[in-house]
């Protein structure tokens, strides 16, 4: 199962390809270039056909675990399967042959690209407005919480506070950190939800707003989001909502509804652009009326000329807070939305989300049998279970069933998040699981707390099937070494 490194792999002479003779000028290319800057030595490049290239990359990404392999049920990131169509658009030449500099009158399709796409997210979350620069869900915190700075600047209210609730993603206090305010812990009550009476305390009159996930990260609806509101917006703080889960509330109800000034959406989750990896994605951010003057800059605005649309850029926009990405995003990633929402139409966005829900109550059910609960109650769209039995009884912990999951083909969930429940395992199927796929992922983790059980052993040494066997986590993290070995 191991592959050699492709320098293993090289033999002297092989060729892929021949170039021909440049023929750049009148003149060889080694007369063109400074004789300083002429390599003295070939590079040290590995030489196979191209044969042998592509089967090396094959056999990588077949040791690779991905999406379009088997379910990726990794909680809070939507992992859902990404359609090919939104590739497909997005690789369109007229597309990736854009310069980002050139003339607007020539750049109509894409600007109305953006345009339509705003529209759209800022349909589905009820806000106002919506920009598209932020280049990531943490970028787009960082982005509505400097918009909610500036709307109290305008305002000459002096706010330092921010409060964050307990099972927040960790993104959200180090957002907050970043636009340098304090960060305040609101508790989750028994239920897992926001505990009003700790909110009740901690919202005094320097908080600037409260950073709110809903569905939170336990996968539960935030049911008293009505007083929640009142008790924020009494107090002349701003609410914000991490909209990371969008994907259990697209045509059900809307964050805008709910009393929401700000919120992000993650177009790598929700919204099916592939991600992990690091790759690009983006964090657009959804704002309410009162909060629309202070959107970063280019503002995608639309015209009449003479019963013709017109799109354009509007750098004019004096409260602004500015630019919060070169030019306009991950452009790739917003096409790809905006297929994947054109594809949909209103009723697929609906369909999605409910699917999304019934997917997780349906493995829920099935993982009941074996796993504690902590917060007993029906979920949106992921849950989340805690290892505590497997540990107290049999000393296998929820790192060693994440691992062991692994031997039966299957991504583990997140774990140890959220912080609040102890040995926590965060499920997330998504609606693209089909009930084969998601009786497979009950199946496996049934087996592994029979295992548990009965051959703890098994379960600590495992993963046992993969090319690599148990990593030292710790060490692999404070001592990164990504050098191939003698290079
Ligand atoms: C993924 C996620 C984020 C952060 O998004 P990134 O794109 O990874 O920066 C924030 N909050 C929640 C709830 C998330 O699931």
């Amino acid at each position: 199962m191991k592959e050699a490194l492709i320098f293993d792999l090289s033999r002297k002479g092989r060729r892929g390809i021949c170039l021909g003779t440049p023929d750049v000028g009148s003149k060889p290319v080694e007369q063109l270039i400074p004789e300083k800057h002429l390599r003295t030595e070939p590079a040290s490049l590995p030489e196979l056909p191209e044969s042998e290239v592509v089967r090396h990359f094959i056999r990588l990404s077949n040791l690779n675990y991905h999406v379009d392999k088997n379910m990726y049920p990794l909680g809070s990131c939507t992992m859902k399967y990404n359609p090919k169509i939104n590739d497909y658009t997005s690789a369109l030449q007229g597309f990736t042959g854009m310069h980002p500099l050139q003339p607007e009158k020539t750049a109509q399709g894409s600007l109305r690209l953006m345009y339509e796409l705003s529209e759209m997210l800022a349909e589905i979350a009820g806000m106002a407005a919506v920009t598209l620069q932020p280049a990531a869900g943490a970028h787009g915190e960082l982005t509505g919480i400097l918009l909610i700075k500036k709307y109290h600047d305008s305002l000459g209210s002096k706010r330092n506070k921010l409060l964050v609730v307990d099972s927040a993603h960790g993104t959200n206090p180090a957002s907050a950190a970043i636009a340098n305010y304090d960060t305040i812990s609101v508790n989750s009550n028994a239920e897992g939800r926001t505990d009003i009476g700790d909110l009740k305390e901690k919202l005094t009159a320097d908080v600037a707003a409260l950073m709110l996930t809903n569905p939170n990260t336990l996968g539960l609806f935030e049911k008293d989001i009505q007083v929640i509101e009142k008790l924020v917006h009494d107090n002349g703080s701003l609410l914000y909502m991490d909209g990371a889960n969008m994907n259990a509330l697209m045509g059900i109800t809307r964050p805008g509804d709910m009393g929401f000034d700000v919120v992000h959406y993650n177009l790598h989750k929700t919204f099916s652009a592939p991600h992990g990896g690091g790759g690009p994605g983006s964090g657009p951010v959804g704002v309410c009326e009162k909060l629309v003057p202070f959107l970063p800059v280019p503002a995608i605005e639309k015209t009449d000329e003479n019963g013709c649309e017109r799109f354009s850029m509007n750098m004019d926009k004096p409260q602004s807070i500015g630019r919060m990405m070169n030019f306009y995003g991950n452009f790739g990633v917003l096409v790809r939305a905006y297929t994947y929402l054109r594809m949909l139409g209103a009723d697929g966005v609906k369909r999605v989300s409910e699917n999304a829900i019934i997917n997780a109550n349906y493995l829920l059910s099935r993982l009941l049998e074996k796993y504690e609960l902590p917060y007993p109650e029906p979920v949106m769209h992921e849950f989340c279970l805690s290892g505590d039995r497997q540990k107290k009884q049999h000393n296998v912990r929820t790192l060693d069933i994440a691992k062991r999951l692994l031997d039966y083909g299957f991504h583990a969930p997140t774990i140890y998040f959220p912080l609040i429940v102890s040995e926590a395992l965060m499920i997330e199927p998504t609606e693209t699981e089909t009930r084969e796929t998601l009786d497979a992922f009950a199946e496996a983790m049934l087996a592994i707390a029979d295992e548990a059980e009965n051959n703890p052993e098994l379960v600590l040494n495992s993963p046992l099937e993969t090319p690599v066997k148990r990593l030292d986590e710790a060490q692999a993290s404070r001592k990164l070494n990504i050098s191939c070995p003698g290079c």
